[in-house]
């Protein structure tokens, strides 16, 4: 394993990485911790081009990267490898020359999270752990529990009611104890951190984890191997706890460490107009909590767990933040799914209905090759699809009434 130490991102302050605690002695839970590794040796012993012979495609094709050790026990799911497509008649509409999708909706449970919870599950077996648990807005849960569920662990969830339908189905499939919360993400977040301390189980909340974004990082990787060891110009994404920002920032910040690619793109983090605390934080230096008023529940983090490591990321990337209405997001749905065959849940395409913003004001330039992470599945959520979508028209089944339809679709 190349891990070095766990840093204190307050204090600096460090530790172990086989320490139990998952947060600074010091700090509590501003004290979030940072995984370092020792790149000199990831530089020596391994090589961007030995990569190419590797047929592993899953996430941990980048073990050297993350922290588990050849030979540990790992969840099974084939979480990564996720396409990577050029879309260019979807750049064409937004106004970008190069614009590419990388759809995460592909994974295993559906979407990115599964990227954290194969990692999560990873440490929790080789912990010894027989349940892990969490609190989320949909997607942490049922990638944890469709992982932990490839391994035999019992897995304990905690969800807002207002979860979709979709999301909740996949987690009493996948067997977990599902405790869902009539209030808001913040309330379920506190009253599962509670029972996960009491009960001694594995803890896989956002943030408080720092493995989480270790995970989340390989979507990084992967990108900037599909591109030939390039960097994009601007990668876009949507931001709730800020993780995957965190963790598309540091997969680059490696890769920059040990010389696999020369620079960090440009990072768009995309927060809906209803619920934007870290969109704010950046502006104004100061994290406000904010109400949950978006129908992009997984962004709908009105106290968010990473605004740190999400600004850090933002600002050292040259960054930018935007936000979208919630139409934005059903005209981005509709749009990505009509240019590209790619079907997003809300938050899945609200990166893109940014960067399409972004472009609009010139901060994205036309020329500029730009990346949308779809981090989620429209399938999840079929009500938000349904939603952005014009119903069919109903017919008796009668030639005449179909003549009608096609002649007003324009197939007459
Ligand atoms: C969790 C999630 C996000 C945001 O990730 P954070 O780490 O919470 O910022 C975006 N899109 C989807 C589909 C998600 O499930």
């Amino acid at each position: 394993m190349n891990v070095t130490e766990l840093r204190c991102i307050k204090c600096g302050r460090r530790y172990h990485p086989d320490r139990g605690n998952l947060v600074c002695d010091d700090c509590g839970r501003q004290g979030l911790l940072e995984v370092e590794y020792d790149y000199r040796n990831i530089a020596r012993n391994h090589d961007r081009d030995a990569l190419a012979a590797v047929g592993d495609r899953t996430m941990w094709r980048y073990a050297a990267f993350l922290p588990v050790t050849p030979g540990d026990r790992r969840s099974g799911l084939l979480v990564g490898g996720t396409p990577l497509y050029r879309a260019q008649r979807l750049g064409q509409a937004v106004g970008l020359t190069d614009l590419w999708v990388k759809d995460e909706g592909l994974n295993p449970t559906g979407s990115l999270k599964d990227r954290a919870s194969a990692l999560a599950v990873a440490r929790a077996l080789e912990s010894g752990y027989n349940t892990v648990a969490c609190a989320s807005t949909g997607n942490a849960a049922s990638s944890l529990a469709g992982n932990a569920a490839n391994r035999g662990l019992r897995s304990v969830i905690f969800v807002p009611s207002r979860a979709p339908a979709g999301k909740v189905a996949q987690l009493l499939i996948y067997g977990a104890t599902v405790i869902s919360v009539d209030g808001t993400y913040e309330q379920t977040f506190a009253l599962s951190e509670t029972a996960i301390e009491e009960r001694g189980w594995y803890n896989r909340n956002a943030a408080i984890n720092p493995y989480l974004v270790e995970g989340k990082k390989t979507v990084a990787l992967e990108l900037a191997e599909q591109f030939g060891w390039k960097a994009p110009d601007w990668v876009a994404l949507s931001v709730g706890d800020g993780c995957t920002l965190a963790g598309v920032y540091k997969g680059f910040y490696d890769l920059v460490q040990v010389g696999w690619v020369d620079r960090i793109p440009r990072l768009l983090g995309v927060q809906a107009e209803g619920c934007a605390p870290i969109y704010r934080a950046l502006a104004t230096g100061r994290l406000e909590p904010a109400p949950e008023n978006t129908l992009a529940d997984s962004i709908a983090v009105g106290k968010p767990r990473n605004p740190d490591k999400a600004i850090q990321a933002v600002k050292n990337s040259q960054g930018s933040m935007v936000t979208v209405s919630d139409e934005d997001i059903l005209d981005a749905m509709r749009l990505l799914g009509r240019t590209t065959g790619i079907f997003g849940e809300p938050a899945g395409v609200a990166g893109l209905a940014g960067l399409r913003k972004a472009v609009a004001s010139g901060l994205v330039g036309s020329g500029e090759l730009a990346v949308v992470i779809m981090t989620g599945n429209g399938l999840k959520d079929i009500a938000s699809g349904t939603r952005a979508a014009t119903p069919p028209v109903r017919i008796p089944p009668d030639p005449e009434a179909l003549e009608g339809v096609l002649g007003a679709a324009g197939l007459g």
